[in-house]
């Protein structure tokens, strides 16, 4: 019965947005070239191309209303470009791919494209292991005290916390002292082991590999602790763009 109740909200949402998208295109919306740069900002689950997401996008906040990790923002002023669109600042709360992927289930404007159905439907772009020299793995140096600080912090400010929030809290406890495999082990994707592994490092210590099969969901750069995150998302590149190109 829960199936077949997404599949008839599936198709009515991809009707009314035929509704929608012809508001928005005859709306007559203008795009500057700073807005159409991108500047990369990672996007919900199954967002369209940047300028397409731009133009559909209708800043209803749908999206962040069902998400029960509280992962989506609307931009600010500050933001320069886009305001009221939906985007996800990793370092603050990722995305932890939801079963059914809800944000884009409740998208009633095509902005998040509705054939993203699953984890594997995603992606937002890569994961990178940016700053290898901080990576506590690498240099083997144990997980400190205080390391889900952040993790708590994030879960304690929101109002209506929910039980997959405090769920992750909990999944995530018990590792002070521990070899840092926190951003492999927190991955969401449902076979995590094609999009990060820990393997051993050359010197002495480990390391996260990333594989094709990671989505960018950027869980593991809320949960990695170090000061700036050693493990980041960058948005809207694929696995062949990034580390083909790095060899
Ligand atoms: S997949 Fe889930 S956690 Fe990720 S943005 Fe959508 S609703 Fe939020
Ligand atoms: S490796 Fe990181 S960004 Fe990629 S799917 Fe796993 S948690 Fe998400
Ligand atoms: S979470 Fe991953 S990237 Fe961050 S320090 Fe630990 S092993 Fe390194």
């Amino acid at each position: 019965m829960a199936n077949k109740v997404q599949t008839d909200r599936r198709d009515f949402i991809k009707y009314s947005s035929l509704g929608v998208l012809g508001l928005v295109l005859g709306g007559g919306m203008v795009f500057t070239p700073y807005a159409l740069q991108a500047e990369n900002r990672l996007r919900p689950p199954g967002a369209v191309a940047e300028k397409d997401f731009l133009a559909l996008c209708i800043k209803c906040g749908q999206c962040l209303q069902v998400c029960p990790y509280h992962s989506i923002k609307l931009a600010d002023i500050d933001k320069g470009y886009g305001v009221g669109t939906p985007y996800i600042d990793a370092h603050e709360r990722g995305c932890f791919a939801c079963n059914a992927v809800p944000c884009v289930l409740a998208c009633p404007s095509g902005a998040l494209d509705h054939s993203c159905e699953k984890a594997e439907d995603i992606h937002m772009g890569i994961a990178v292991l940016e700053f290898k020299d901080t990576c506590l793995a690498v240099s083997n140096t144990p997980v400190p005290h205080g390391y889900d600080k952040r993790l708590k912090d994030f879960t304690a400010s929101v109002r209506n916390v929910t039980e997959l929030e405090l769920q992750l809290v909990e999944r995530m406890s018990g590792y002070e002292g521990k070899e840092c495999t926190l951003c492999a082990d927190v991955c969401p994707i449902p076979n995590p082991i094609t999009a990060i592994s820990m393997v051993r490092d050359s010197g002495g210590g480990s390391r996260p590999e990333i594989y094709d099969g990671c989505i960018g969901c950027g869980a593991c750069e809320e949960i990695c602790p170090t000061k700036t995150p050693s493990i980041v998302v960058k948005p809207r590149v694929t696995y062949e763009q990034y580390y083909e190109n790095q060899v």
